[in-house]
């Protein structure tokens, strides 16, 4: 019989830096001492991933070094260059990488969710044409615990009726494998939206920022806040740089991240808060503090 389930996260792949060939470039274009900003930015803590991100921007205005543009009098290092980068809004850089993710125990609620995010991203998900049901699992939200009894007496009988309509079918004996995928496709119509399966996503660092503020938000459903608080969490202290400007804030049980600039004409919540006269920043204060 199967069981309540709850999301989990794996966080299964990363950029990497080539060396080889990034020190082929800088002595190529004679900017070998960036290499000892690399070698500066990993000894502070920051992934390749980050400096890739800082060696493409600094690529645009000839910046990796002193010297290659008349027009510049002072390089900033690579966290300060980052910083730079997401203060005024210079997202593109960041699409350069990305971060894979598998999504286990996850309903069809979540996934439909995830899969509007257009930009930026990629997914592989379990296929309803080729793999029988068998044990429902249910990815269950606690806040229908006062009703668990009756929620598992549903999952029982969508597992029974299930199990019948394969039974009645013939579907386990059938031995015409395109007929047999039909069918399973067929009945699927009849499974919960909230059956578990699993998905594999993958997300640009651009497309990580904007999608971790909107589904942790306090207005997203539990499931969404559930997976990318996960994968906010998996990532925040592997890589120093990638929330900068993140608020956290522990809403419903849940993270809620906010206040990360991804547009050059957004303001971040600090930017705003500087704006308010001494009234109205103590009012807007009080405003956070009660929400908190
Ligand atoms: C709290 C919440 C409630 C929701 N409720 C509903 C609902 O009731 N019904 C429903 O159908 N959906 C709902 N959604 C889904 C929502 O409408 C979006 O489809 C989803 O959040 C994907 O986000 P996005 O549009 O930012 O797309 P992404 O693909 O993540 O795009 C990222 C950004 O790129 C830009 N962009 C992307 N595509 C385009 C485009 N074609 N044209 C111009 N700019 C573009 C936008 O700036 C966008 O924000 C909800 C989402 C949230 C967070």
């Amino acid at each position: 019989m199967g069981k309540f389930v709850e999301p989990k996260v794996y966080w299964v792949g990363y950029q990497e830096m080539n060396d080889a060939e990034v020190l082929r470039y800088l002595n190529d274009s004679g900017n070998n001492e960036f290499l000892q900003s690399i070698l500066e930015a990993r000894k502070a803590g920051l992934k390749n991933a980050e400096i890739l991100c800082s060696m493409f921007a600094k690529l645009c205005y000839k910046s990796l070094t002193l010297g290659k543009n008349a027009n510049i009098s002072r390089v900033r290092d690579i966290m300060d260059n980052i910083r730079g980068c997401f203060d005024v809004g210079h997202g593109s850089v960041f699409e350069h990488v990305g971060f894979n993710f598998i999504a286990a125990d996850c309903s069809r609620v979540f996934t439909h969710e995830l899969v509007r995010h257009r930009v930026g991203t990629a997914f592989s998900q379990n296929s309803g044409r080729y793999i029988l049901l068998e044990d429902i699992n249910i990815v269950f939200d606690p806040i229908l615990d006062p009703i668990r009894q009756l929620c598992t007496e549903k999952q029982r009988a969508d597992e029974l009726w299930y199990a019948k309509a394969v039974e009645e079918i013939g579907l386990k004996n059938m031995t015409n494998f395109d007929r047999k995928k039909k069918i399973t496709s067929a009945l699927r119509r009849f499974a919960p939206n909230g059956q578990s399966n699993e998905i594999a996503f993958t997300l640009n660092l651009r497309t990580l920022r904007h999608t971790v503020m909107v589904r942790t938000a306090r207005h997203a459903e539990w499931e969404i806040r559930q997976v990318f608080g996960q994968v906010y969490f998996l990532l925040k202290d592997e890589y120093p740089m990638i929330f900068h400007g993140a608020k956290e804030q522990l809403i419903d049980g849940l993270i809620e991240v906010s206040g990360m600039k991804l547009q050059p004409y957004e303001k971040t919540a600090e930017d705003l808060l500087k704006e308010l006269t001494d009234d109205q920043l103590e009012q807007e204060l009080v405003r956070r503090k009660k929400i908190e």
